[in-house]
């Protein structure tokens, strides 16, 4: 983001963070404090729905009807932060503060119409500017928008994320915080480990590979708006008190601005794919081509693919897709299997993608064999494996999967760290 940044801040509230009427209060009392101490710096309010509520919405609609019309998901979905905004302004006007709640259509939270994963095109900076320097805090819906029919939208879960960050990129805020129920970003889930460590700084690169890679702390699309806008990110707990570097809060940042770079910063881990074998599949290119054509034509994402040659011109063909679309994939793969001259199609389900993520593998070897020795030490198998320049992911079967992120971390753990002169 080039030129001056307004004087105002954004902060998005999580759904633990506004999970009841307590919390709500706490919300208010963090927001009134900030005005009191910075009354020249406005607020800018992006809350999610309460803890609970988009899942309880969405097991509603499944149980209304078995594929439930996206239109009408995001309008039955994007109820849940519709109410979570009015209680705060309620509390903020009753403190003596103005507020002024706002859905994605009266904030202008322009999306296109990809329903339940939309992407946010523009948003209306000059009015929220607007409300803001007449002393109001706007407190703006999370997760939804508005495309050019004036339909609702959603972006994806966890989407709220997005909503602060594209806001914060649009008013030029000079911070955007990220309040949830952990101090911060760490080197691995804090609740599967409780050995993880709180990460002051953490680069733009990693965080968008934690993030995909299972880190459900923020959303993918927040951090690449905070790269591409140039936003200063914090996430930080709701729960510990002010932002105190070390205690609470982690910088999300560029890299240039890291002192340090550990080989490996994260380890994450996501269980929510499926692996599919096609077994003694031709391996002509044409049939390959065939096969990822019609996935493709039926919109399924294919994340990790690997190949083994079984004897002359046949191949194991491995992929793994989002467990959601396992099912619709499978029979894919079963339908095609005689023209493809497939022995057979197999699917397993018990599977978990874990990944290690560090800027410093780019200037350092020696991460697989670690990765290879850390889990032959507790006889994990590894049935897949993904590389790019700073992480490596393996998958294993979900049972092993909280072992396999203790033995990750504990290997790396001693952040190692590199000049990146060592290669
Ligand atoms: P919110 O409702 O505030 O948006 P989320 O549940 O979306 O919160 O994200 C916060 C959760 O992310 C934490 O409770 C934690 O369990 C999980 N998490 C996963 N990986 C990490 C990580 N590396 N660092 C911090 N939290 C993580
Ligand atoms: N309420 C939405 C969800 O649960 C968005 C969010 O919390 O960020 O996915
Ligand atoms: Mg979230």
């Amino acid at each position: 983001m080039s030129g001056e940044r307004a004087p105002i801040v954004v902060m998005k509230f999580g759904g633990t963070s506004v999970g009841d009427v307590s919390r709500i209060q706490h919300v208010a009392d963090i927001v009134a404090e900030h005005r009191r101490r910075l009354p020249d710096v406005g607020v800018i309010v992006v809350l999610s729905a309460m803890a609970g509520e988009t899942n309880k919405l969405v097991a509603l609609a499944k149980s209304c009807v078995e594929r439930p019309n996206p239109r009408e998901m995001d309008v039955l979905l994007a109820s849940g932060e519709q109410i979570t905004i009015a209680l705060l302004a309620m509390r903020l006007i009753e403190a003596g503060i103005s507020a002024k709640s706002l859905l994605a259509q009266q904030a202008q939270i322009a999306t296109n119409s990809e329903h339940t994963n939309a992407l946010i095109e523009s948003i209306d900076a000059d009015q929220l500017s607007a409300l803001v320097s007449q002393g109001i805090v706007p407190v703006v819906a999370g997760f939804q928008g508005v495309d050019e029919r004036g339909d609702i939208t959603t972006l994806g879960r966890g989407g709220s994320d997005i909503t602060a960050v594209a806001i914060a990129a649009a008013v030029k805020a000079q911070t955007c915080f990220i309040y949830t129920d952990v101090p911060g970003v760490f080197s691995t889930d804090p609740r599967t480990c409780k050995n993880a460590k709180l990460i002051e700084r953490v680069c733009h690169e990693e965080m968008l590979e934690m993030a995909s890679l299972g880190a459900k702390v923020l959303h993918t699309r927040s951090v690449y708006f905070a790269m591409r806008y140039e936003v200063p990110l914090v996430v930080l707990s709701t729960f510990e008190g002010p932002f105190i570097p070390g205690k609470n809060g982690t910088w999300i940042v560029a890299e240039e601005e890291l002192m340090e770079k550990p080989i490996v910063t994260g380890v994450t881990y996501r269980t929510d794919e499926a692996r599919i074998v096609v077994e003694g599949m031709s391996a002509d290119i044409g049939k390959m081509s065939r096969l990822f054509s019609e996935l493709s034509r039926k919109n399924i994402f294919i994340d990790m693919i690997s190949q083994e040659s079984i004897d002359s011109g046949a191949v194991n063909l491995s992929l793994t897709v989002p467990d959601e679309n396992s099912l619709t994939a499978l029979e894919t793969m079963q339908a095609l299997g005689p023209e493809l001259g497939a022995s057979g199609v197999k699917i397993d389900r018990d599977i978990a993608k874990v990944s290690v993520v560090g800027i410093g593998m780019r200037y350092h070897t020696g991460v697989a064999a670690r990765v290879f020795e850390a889990l032959a030490r507790e006889r994990i198998g590894v049935t897949m494996i993904n590389t790019s320049e700073i992480k490596m992911s393996v998958l294993v079967p979900r049972k092993y999967c909280e072992v396999a992120v203790r033995v990750l971390h504990d290997e790396f753990t001693d952040f190692q760290l590199t000049t990146g002169e060592e290669r």
